[in-house]
This record gives structure tokens, C-alpha cells and sequence, in this order.
């Protein structure tokens, strides 16, 4: 069985509105792609500020300027009108804990994919309000995400890390990653991983971005799975050709670490799936021409 969880129905771009893509025509096109390349297990999770609701935890100005739509209207779409199952990726913001929870708790999600795209102010993965321009160093950076990460794991919010190292997003030529053996940076993530047992996410995301590297690197994910985390299996699709974009490449480097099942969720109830020896049916050099999305985050 394989899933894709983590999905957006819709670019990350301003003007990407819920009445041109929360249709039910819409959600039809990446159950379809997702039927071609043998996954089963579907679910949508758009982004949290995207919702006005979300202004009651965080009032970034990145915030401010997206929070557009009703987040009730939302998951009333997804369980009324889709066969997907219903998410939802949450910043996590330190401090407002409590806030995210009452918010996230009081909505009938299958699950909540933990996200963290921010240090502070500072964004790690867009040029605007970007935290490589705070002054602070590469080696500061990747030791406050990995922090960052082991914390939003503690805090019990979340059912599934979401591209675990983020911080990588830029191109190795941009010169935003430290040298040598990058297990110092890890290893400040495991402990809240392992006692929280959150999933960790593989997603095909990073081979669409500068990096050009699955998230997590496999020594990264290594670590996890000797913490004891199960795996999420996602593409982080803004667009419906992205649904299991790569997952031969994903499939691969999950056979070589050993692991040989995948989380399933329902009402924020987790088991575990046998990945089985289902082929993706689709190569992965089939939507080579169509150009790359505006922005997806
Ligand atoms: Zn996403
Ligand atoms: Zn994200």
C-alpha cells in the first residue's frame, strides 16, 4: 500500500483561490494520477495560514497577507465532497501551543502533518523575510532548525515531521549548508523524536527544489528509524502531475534503509501498512515538459 498524505490542492502562489481548486473536479485529478501510480491511501493537507483561524495563533506578516480562506468551509470540502482523507500541515510556533492545539482538536482531521518553515521570524525556504539574511551564521541556522524540529516533535501536536530537513532547501552552491558529516545537526532533533513517536516524513518534495535531494538525507532518516519513528510517505504535490512524483527514487531508499511499512491514518489514529511489492506503474520522467509550479513551500 502506498500513500500520499501530504498534498495541496492548490499552488502556493497569492492568488491560487479555494473556488478555483477546492472542487470536487479538482480532487478528482489527483485521484487520478495517484489510481496510475498505484497509491490508495490519498489525503489533502493545505496549509494553515492560508485560514483566517490561523491569525489567532501567529500573526507573521507572511501570515497576514495569506489568510484568506475558512478553515471550516475547508475540512466540510474535504470530508463532504472528496474521497481524500482530511489534513492539514500546521507551523509549529513555539509559544503558542496551547493555541494550536485548541485549534487543531476542535476540527475532525485524520492527521496533522507538523511543519517548520520558519526560525522566529526568519523563513527558511523563500527569499522574503528569509533567515539567511539575519545576520546569523549557517553553523546557528541548522543547529536552531534541528532544535527547532525536536521540539515541534515533543510537543505532541503533530502526527507526522514534515520534510524533516528543510534547512537544505537551497542549492549546495548557495553555500547554506555546513561542512563534513551532518549528524552533529541531527542528533539535536532525535531525543524529541524518539520520545514523542511521531512519524517521520519521506517526501520527494526536495528532488523538486534547489537541493535536489529527498527529504530527509538517508543518514538522517537512519536515526530516526533507530529512534523507533515509523515512516509517512508523501510527495508535498501542489499540483496533480506532482502526486508520488519519484516515488521509485523515495521506494528505493526506504528498501535500502529496511523499511518495509507505511503509516495510514484515520481520525488521528495511526497503523502501519505493509508497502508490499506494488510498483509504481508511472515513470517518473512523464511530466518532464510540463514547467515547474510558480512557488510551493
Ligand atoms: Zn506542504
Ligand atoms: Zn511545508
Amino acid at each position: 500500500m502506498l500513500t500520499d498524505y501530504h498534498l495541496h490542492l492548490r499552488p502556493d502562489d497569492y492568488d491560487a483561490s479555494t473556488a478555483a481548486h477546492h472542487t470536487q473536479a479538482n480532487a478528482e485529478r489527483y485521484r487520478t494520477v495517484a489510481g496510475e501510480r498505484g497509491i490508495a491511501e490519498l489525503g489533502v493537507s493545505e496549509h494553515i495560514y492560508r485560514f483566517t483561524q490561523a491569525l489567532d495563533i501567529w500573526r507573521h506578516p507572511f501570515w497576514e497577507r495569506y489568510a484568506h480562506d475558512d478553515l471550516d468551509e475547508y475540512c466540510a470540502f474535504v470530508r463532504e465532497r472528496t474521497d481524500l482523507r482530511l489534513g492539514i500541515e500546521a507551523d509549529f510556533v513555539p509559544g503558542a501551543e496551547n493555541r494550536i492545539a485548541n485549534m487543531l482538536d476542535a476540527r475532525p482531521f485524520d492527521y496533522v502533518v507538523g511543519s517548520v518553515h520558519f526560525l522566529r521570524e526568519g523563513a527558511l525556504d523563500m527569499d522574503d523575510y528569509s533567515v539567511w539574511d539575519s545576520g546569523r551564521s549557517v553553523d546557528q541556522i541548522w543547529r536552531r532548525y534541528f532544535q527547532t524540529i525536536g521540539e515541534s516533535a515533543a510537543s505532541g501536536l503533530f502526527d507526522v515531521l514534515a520534510h524533516p530537513d528543510l534547512v537544505k532547501y537551497w542549492s549546495p552552491a548557495a553555500r547554506r549548508r555546513p561542512d563534513g558529516d551532518l549528524r552533529r545537526y541531527y542528533e539535536l532533533a532525535i531525543d524529541g523524536i524518539a520520545r514523542s513517536g511521531i512519524a517521520v516524513e519521506v517526501s520527494t518534495a526536495g528532488l523538486r527544489k534547489p537541493a535536489g535531494e529527498i527529504y530527509p538525507a538517508p543518514a538522517f532518516l537512519a536515526m530516526c528509524l533507530e529512534a523507533g519513528a515509523p515512516v509517512a510517505l508523501s510527495s508535498d504535490a501542489h499540483r496533480p502531475e506532482d502526486v508520488g512524483a519519484d516515488y521509485e527514487r523515495a521506494l528505493e531508499m526506504l528498501a535500502e534503509l529496511g523499511v518495509g511499512e507505511l503509516c495510514v491514518f484515520e481520525r488521528r489514529r495511526r497503523s502501519l501498512e505493509p508497502i508490499g511489492a506494488s510498483a509504481i506503474s508511472a515513470p517518473s520522467g512523464e511530466h518532464e515538459g510540463a514547467s515547474a509550479p510558480a512557488a510551493e513551500r
